[in-house]
This record gives structure tokens, C-alpha cells and sequence, in this order.
């Protein structure tokens, strides 16, 4: 039976690619049992649309390739170069790899692909492989480990790190014990619940903490600003006594001589506020408190040097062990990161500095102290009230270039 052809047009509105045209071309020549070459050339013109682009190119040219089936297709493949299909860039590779997410909480799931049942982690090899196939990596082991970050820890905890090619890799998923990605996933579910109840928490406490001393705190903030270039901070007495003041009880003045504006003396519009003292009971009862006071110092606080790093380092490591990675009370002191403020002065519990509360904290993610420090930072507060506040070691943090500067200025 004739195949039929559809006619060529040669402008990039043909059905079928160039080269599958000629192929179709050839085929109907065999099946006529068209073996002559210069008759093969002379009757490829009536598969050309009238007036089109290849009709006009055929026209074109010369008598001799018109009449030699050997030049004309020469001619054709030069005219309408194959089309190489568009190599991914990295980037656009790295993108899809990694958008293609397998998701913790979706592990030891079955879902339908196609009509078929499989666990999630399987359709995502597939997922995977089929991309990898499609850049032409599959037998390459390049950019494995950007997918491999991503993925849920308990496959990672049964894949091996290291994986001679995209087509082993997805191998060794699909080949996973199932029961252990179950167990694992079921881990990482409880793992989970457990610090957004923690978070919740944290959250919590933050807000019952700060809320009587965010006036307070806001202004020492925009004070401090003011002052970013003046550390140390010389303590000078308060220029002026509102009429209503009373003597300050100690350990709580009213207006600490470093946030007092330092280069005008004219300003007339400066509010002082009242700082409502921290250190009087948050609900703890003075046995709470007492029992409290010994744990603010039960661990040494290090410096921010090389060796003190290093017994930072010492401390969360026997914290841990001791501990487990995420409860924390009040009677399971945390080590405080080096370089960072005292316990009870006022600090942001996020990131350990002054001049800013937690809720107004622009620390990078990243940079935030460990969630248990955080929590251990809140208890004392909670308990103690901000006790240290006047003889702690100001420590500014520098927002915005991700370098945490340090203006340490002793206060009194
Ligand atoms: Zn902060």
C-alpha cells in the first residue's frame, strides 16, 4: 500500500520535521520501486507545496542538482539542518532536579501514577531518572549531591553517599526497605511535632515576656542606633527627672546613661520611659528563684577565642548526650554560645545580643542561637527577670551584612 506524504513547506509549519519528511520521501520512492537516481530528483518537486519556501528554494537550483537525487538531498540537508534537541543548562537542570521534591511526611504513602500504585519514593526515582535521561546524565554521577541534600534524612541514612551514576542512584531508592523508610518517616513525623510544639512554646514565652518591656526596649533599640558610633558608652546621669519620677529601686534606674542621646543636648522631644523592673516575680515564687540563681552560672560561659570555641563546642556535645537533642526545662542549663550576652540583661533571645527584642530580631536564620539555647534563655528570664541587666557587657549585633559585630562597651 502507497504511504501517503503530506507536502513540504520548509517554513517551520510542517506536522513533521524535515528529516522525517525526506525519510518519508524515500520510503515512497522504494515502495514505487523508483530506483533511478536523476528520476528520484525530478519528482521530489511534486511533494513541495506550490509557492512555498521549499518550492521556491527547489526552483532555485541548479539544472544539475535538480536532475542528481545524490546532490538534491545533500542540497536538502544543508538547507534544513537536522534539529538538535536544546541541551538543558546546568542551571535550568540543578532547578528541575532540585523542585522536585520528596517530602518527609509523604514517605511509606501510596499514591497513583498512571493508573499504577507505587510508594511516593519510587514515582520520584522514576521522576528523577526520567530528567536525568532527559539531560543526557543518566550514566554520570554529576549533580547527584544536589538532589541528595534534599532529601528526607532517612533516605539518606539508607542510600550511600556516594553513587557511580543517576541510573545506580535511583536504583538504590527503589531497592530501599520499605519498612525502613515507614519507621524512619514515622521518626521524623514525632521528631517534628515535637519542635513545632517546642517553637509554639518559645513562642509563647517570648510574647509574655516582652510584653511589659517593649516600650523600654524599643526605645534602648532606637537609642542604641543613635549611638552606633559612641561605644563605649560613657554612663552619665539622666539630664532630666520627669516631674512624676521616683527614686529608682536598684538595679532598676529608670533611664540608663547610655541610651541618653550623646551628641545633642537640645533635644526636646525624647521620651523617657519608665522601665517597668523585670526582675520583680514573674509568678516564681522567691524558693524558684533561689534554686534558679545557681543554674545562670553552672556552666562556664566562654569567650569568643579559638579555645573557647572549642569548649563550647565540648559543652553542647556533652549536653546532648546527657540531654537528648530538643527537651529542655529549667533544670537542664544550656550552653551559652561564645560571644553572646549574660543570662537575665535584657538580650534577644534569638540571637543573643542588645539593643533589639526577639520579635524584632533581623538575624539570619542561620545565625540564630540553637533553639535550646533560646529556651534556656527565655526560662531564666521568665524566672529571674532581667537581674543582670546593669552589669552585663553590652553586646550590639550589626544587622545587615551577616557579620555580627560585636561594640562591647561595659556600662557601668
Ligand atoms: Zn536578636
Amino acid at each position: 500500500m502507497q504511504e501517503s506524504i503530506t507536502v513540504f513547506n520548509g517554513d517551520g509549519t510542517d506536522t513533521v520535521s524535515p528529516q522525517d519528511f525526506m525519510r518519508a520521501y524515500r520510503r515512497s520512492m522504494i515502495a514505487a520501486g523508483i530506483v533511478d537516481d536523476q528520476e528520484r530528483a525530478e519528482n521530489f518537486e511534486f511533494y513541495l507545496r506550490t509557492g512555498s519556501v521549499a518550492d521556491q528554494w527547489y526552483a532555485a537550483l541548479p539544472a544539475q542538482t535538480r536532475h542528481s537525487w545524490r546532490s538534491l538531498a545533500m542540497e536538502f540537508d544543508d538547507r534544513w539542518e537536522p534539529r538538535t534537541a536544546v541541551k538543558k543548562t546546568q542551571q535550568q537542570l540543578e532547578e528541575e532536579l532540585t523542585n522536585l521534591k520528596l517530602d518527609s511526611k509523604d514517605l511509606g504513602k501510596v499514591i497513583s501514577v498512571g493508573g499504577l500504585d507505587m510508594y511516593t519514593h519510587i514515582s520520584w526515582a522514576h521522576d528523577v531518572l526520567r530528567l536525568a535521561k532527559e539531560a543526557g546524565i543518566e550514566n554520570s554521577n554529576s549533580l547527584i549531591w544536589i538532589v541528595r541534600k534534599g532529601l528526607p534524612p532517612i533516605i539518606k541514612e539508607l542510600i550511600p553517599a556516594t553513587q557511580a551514576s543517576w541510573v545506580h542512584f535511583t536504583r538504590a531508592i527503589e531497592d530501599a526497605s520499605i519498612e525502613k523508610i515507614k519507621e524512619g518517616a514515622e521518626k521524623e513525623r514525632v521528631k517534628q511535632e515535637e519542635a513545632d510544639a517546642l517553637k509554639a512554646r518559645i513562642q509563647q514565652l517570648e510574647r509574655q515576656i516582652s510584653a511589659p518591656d517593649v516600650a523600654m526596649r524599643n526605645l534602648t533599640a532606637r537609642m542604641q542606633r543613635a549611638n552606633i558610633n559612641t561605644t563605649p558608652a560613657q554612663p552619665i546621669n539622666p539630664p532630666v527627672q520627669p516631674a512624676n519620677a521616683q527614686a529608682p529601686a536598684a538595679g532598676a534606674q529608670q533611664v540608663r546613661g547610655a541610651y541618653a542621646p550623646a551628641s545633642t543636648g537640645g533635644r526636646g522631644n525624647i521620651r523617657y520611659v519608665r522601665q517597668n523592673p523585670l526582675n520583680a516575680p514573674m509568678r516564681a515564687s522567691p524558693e524558684e528563684k533561689a534554686a534558679m540563681l545557681p543554674r545562670l552560672t553552672a556552666l562556664v560561659h566562654h569567650e569568643d577565642t579559638p579555645a573557647g570555641l572549642a569548649g563550647y563546642a565540648a559543652q553542647v556535645r556533652d549536653w546532648t548526650a546527657r540531654h537528648g537533642n530538643i527537651r529542655i526545662d529549667e533544670t537542664t542549663p544550656y550552653p551559652l554560645r561564645p560571644g553572646t550576652a549574660m543570662l537575665c540583661s535584657g538580650e534577644c533571645f534569638k540571637c543573643g545580643g542588645h539593643g533589639h527584642i526577639s520579635s524584632a530580631c533581623l538575624v539570619a536564620e542561620e545565625s540564630l542561637l540553637p533553639i535550646q539555647e533560646r529556651m534556656w534563655r527565655i526560662l531564666c528570664t521568665r524566672i529571674l527577670g532581667t537581674i543582670n541587666r546593669n552589669r552585663a557587657v553590652q553586646v550590639m549585633v550589626v544587622f545587615g551584612d551577616d557579620e555580627e559585630g560585636n561594640g562591647e562597651g561595659p556600662l557601668a
